[in-house]
């Protein structure tokens, strides 16, 4: 566990099937918190938001070579609920694959992108911002408007379905 932003080698990390699990604090995920924050600013209490986050981070290389990463995150997040304004406990439970590989190089149009749905493309790095991955995902696993469920007392769970952000790439670069 650390409080610092930490970097790996993701094709080392890979390569080596290096594993990595550890908790993030809020206090370590600025734009997180801003994020909860703000959607707090209307709740009736003056509590900051608090929470953490599990992660572990699996590298692995496939069959034919290719390097992969595993992805698997649990937060124990405090929102607002938009419809009661008290707080809401806001339990994220994500999964995501990476293939990494050299964006810049790759020929886009060739690429299956479809055929492997599930996995989402990594720039190969030397240093690879983990912190920031996991909170660009959390970010966008965030419900815009989160409610409770019906009575206003139930625990939200929510199964992440992340967009794949090259599907849409891929329609504006096709020539
Ligand atoms: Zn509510």
């Amino acid at each position: 566990m650390t409080n610092q932003p930490f970097f790996i080698d993701n094709v080392a990390f890979a390569k080596k099937n290096e594993l990595l699990t550890g908790e993030l604090t809020l206090a370590e995920c600025a734009r997180l918190n801003e994020l909860l924050i703000h959607s707090s600013e209307n709740s009736n209490s003056n509590s900051l938001p608090t929470g953490s986050i599990s992660y572990q981070l699996q590298g692995k290389t496939d069959a034919a070579g290719q390097h992969l990463l595993d992805l698997s995150l649990t937060t124990h997040l405090t929102t607002t609920c938009q419809r009661c304004l008290n707080e809401m406990p806001l339990k994220l439970v994500l999964k995501f694959n990476y293939l990494i590989g050299d964006v810049s190089d790759m020929d886009i149009e060739s690429t299956e992108v479809d055929s492997t749905d599930d996995v989402d493309m990594q720039q190969a790095s030397k240093t690879m911002d983990i912190v920031a991955l996991i909170e660009d995902e959390i970010i966008m696993a965030m419900p815009i408007a989160p409610i409770h469920n019906q009575d206003c007392g139930e625990i939200i769970t929510q199964s992440g379905e992340k967009p794949n952000p090259f599907a849409a790439l891929k329609g504006l670069i096709k020539p």
